[in-house]
């Protein structure tokens, strides 16, 4: 560290903790993280713990990769801050858009840097709203978010996502947000409705929601390719070319929200090459940077940037930028970050160990806890019932997921609960050793949990 000072107790009750029970913090918390290295992080006592989520979705070089440490001192020294307002710019920033462009699995015509995937998706919502006024369209402004999306913590996204704790009590969400189906099968899907005909069912009543509200009014449908925080829901099949075709009837822009799934995490370098989506525009963030400094960008195609500059030639200025949008030192440690990829090949080493993580939670499905184990490439999860065979969740009050994770993180693995799925997404250099770990770990509180119960 940079100073010397041992963390008391007292230190730590400084923080206003994001995602916590406040009233409750004192007496769970914390766990302080004093250092990482590989897909292992170690608390204040020495004990290790595998990040099972490579902390929030978002380390996928583990932790302790020289060349990124490098790649941030280099430009630190170089130049530590610049920005891109005003017709002015700098070269590292210029070369990772122009890296993300030659990356991008659609035609992309403008990269837009930030700090955050919030500002990311803040920033697509501008461009929808701007674009609408150039196009003489000011009533084209609603936006489609689905149940259970997560898209951010700004005023604006996070009235697109679709958790209530995100909203409740902050007064949101904003005017214009509509809300359409979570494409979970598992949870939602009629008896027997087959993966097919729940997609046909959902791009159905997406169609009587933009009729009902007029199609005029509809500006745009922001989807994550892989729902993250909603619980790792993968799309049924046929999901995304059934929603695509009802938004192309009625103009409808596509923004990708790619920020958990970029970057390889399906199996592909984008979710939207591994599930056949067409966006207009993308967000991306974590792994963009491997989480080592922080940078999220926005990528629009011309069908958003034509009239974008168009109205901004009109009006003299696009008043948007943030201070720390596309900084230096993040935007290196991302150019970085998008080399190592490459040259280690990160695709090729995700086919060889997702299959091990997919098959390694599909063991769990004769688990009298686990109702089912769902993933793809190195994302998955697996979702506690009360009951396997009627799918009943645990009551409200009597919550799962929290309970196995607790005992998880005594185990030495670190996961994270939504509700009752229990989400698993390792550094993307896990092994297969590494994963065999991390499931046993998890295995042996699992086991636990369901002994506690008085049940097992
Ligand atoms: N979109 C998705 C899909 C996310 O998972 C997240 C963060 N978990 C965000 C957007 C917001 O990113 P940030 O926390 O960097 O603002």
């Amino acid at each position: 560290r940079a100073s010397n000072r041992t963390i008391t107790e007292k230190d730590v009750d400084s923080v206003l903790h994001p995602y916590t029970n406040l009233k409750r913090h004192p007496e769970v918390g914390p766990l302080v993280i004093t250092r990482g290295k590989g897909v292992r992080v170690y608390d204040e006592a020495g004990k290790d713990y595998i990040e099972g989520l490579a902390g929030l979705w978002c380390t996928s070089l583990g932790w302790g990769e020289e060349r990124l440490v490098e790649a941030a001192a280099r430009q630190m020294r170089t130049l530590p801050f610049y920005h891109l307002f005003s017709h002015k710019t700098h070269d590292v920033g210029v070369e990772l858009c122009a890296r993300l462009l030659e990356m991008a699995p659609v035609p992309m015509s403008k990269v837009f840097l930030a700090g955050s995937g919030s500002e990311a998706n803040d920033t697509a919502i501008k461009l929808i709203h701007y674009r609408s006024n150039a196009l003489g369209l000011p009533h084209k402004k609603k936006i489609i978010a689905r149940e259970k999306a997560y898209h951010g913590v700004t005023v604006a996204t996070a009235s697109l996502t679709g958790l209530v704790n995100n909203q409740r009590s902050f007064d949101l969400p904003i005017p214009g947000v509509l809300r359409a189906g979570c494409p979970h099968h598992y949870r939602f899907a009629r008896q027997g409705e087959s993966e097919e005909d729940f997609s046909s069912r959902l791009a159905a009543e997406l169609e009587a929601l933009i009729l009902a509200e007029g199609p005029d009014t509809v500006a745009a449908f922001f989807a994550e390719p892989v729902m993250g925080a909603g619980g790792v829901i993968v799309p049924p099949a046929g999901y995304f070319p059934k929603i695509q075709a009802v938004l192309d009837r009625y103009d409808i822009l596509l923004v990708v929200d790619e920020v958990i799934c970029g970057f390889g995490r399906t199996g592909k370098m984008f979710g939207t090459e591994t599930f056949g989506i067409r966006p207009d525009m993308m967000t991306l963030a974590k792994g963009l940077s491997s989480g080592y400094a922080p940078i999220s960008a926005l990528m629009v195609n011309e069908r958003v940037y034509g009239p974008v500059a168009e109205e901004s030639g009109r009006i003299g200025v696009f008043g948007h930028g943030y201070t720390y949008g596309g900084h230096p030192v993040s935007a290196a440690v991302a150019l970085e970050t998008l080399n190592i990829y490459a040259e280690r090949d990160i695709l090729a080493h995700i086919a060889k160990v997702g299959p091990v993580l997919q098959e390694g939670l599909g063991s769990f499905r004769d688990h009298p806890l686990v109702g089912e184990a769902r993933g793809i490439g190195l994302i998955g999860a697996l979702e506690l019932v009360a009951d396997k065979t009627s799918r009943a969740p645990f009551p409200p009050e009597r919550t799962m997921g929290a309970k196995v994770v607790a005992r998880a993180q005594d185990k030495g693995v670190i996961l994270r609960a939504m509700g009752d799925a229990i989400a698993f997404a390792p550094p993307l250099i896990i092994t297969e050793a590494e994963i065999g770990d991390m499931l046993r770990r998890f295995k042996a509180a699992l086991d636990e949990a369901h002994g506690a119960l008085g049940l097992g």
